[in-house]
């Protein structure tokens, strides 16, 4: 927690604490939520922290038990592996592209590609970058629905799995069934 001066714009002044999110440096407004003494603004913010501090051993031993676990977008019994989709935002000169990792069954995958493909084109061609970011996308997406799914060794499989735990725990039936 901080100690700050705040002017508002009526001129009126005083010393304030203000607690900023841990996670993504929002200020916490009102109430927030916490692990151990580190504060959060929302519940993504929680999720994301917790997910870094899990024990490598602890991630390692529950990366096969989700694998041959339930999907956890669909809760359905897979097969489920690391899939792929590419988002891109554009206003103006900015542009923002992303490559999301999802752990799920093929039919949630195939789902997320195409969700992916209609946000980049409602939300891709508000700039100039868009008529280039956004056919790429598109194309990765639907590229995508015949790719193989990433190996369970990657990066972005280790990171999901640690997703995946801080959302639904150690104890989820999604995996201990
Ligand atoms: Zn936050
Ligand atoms: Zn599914």
């Amino acid at each position: 927690m901080k100690r700050v001066f705040i002017i508002t714009a009526k001129a009126d002044f005083r010393w304030e604490y203000m607690t900023r999110c841990d996670q993504c440096g929002e200020i916490i407004v009102f109430g927030g939520l916490k692990i151990y003494d580190n504060k959060f603004c929302k519940r993504t913010c929680q999720v994301k922290y917790s997910a870094k501090i899990i024990p490598q051993k602890v991630v390692n031993e529950y990366r096969h038990k989700i694998r041959a676990g339930r999907c956890s977008v669909c809760k359905g019994p897979g097969p489920v592996n690391v899939y792929m989709h590419y988002r891109v935002w554009t206003i103006h000169h900015h542009w923002n592209c992303v490559s999301i990792p999802q752990i799920s069954c093929k039919k949630c995958a195939i789902r997320s590609q195409i969700g992916s493909t209609f946000y980049s084109i409602a939300f891709g061609l508000w700039g100039i970058p868009g008529l280039v970011t956004v056919p790429i996308q598109v194309f990765k997406n639907i590229q995508g629905f015949t790719k193989k799914p990433l190996p369970w060794n990657s990066s972005e499989a280790e990171e999901q799995s640690r997703i995946l735990l801080a959302t639904f725990g150690t104890d989820s039936e999604l995996w201990n069934n």
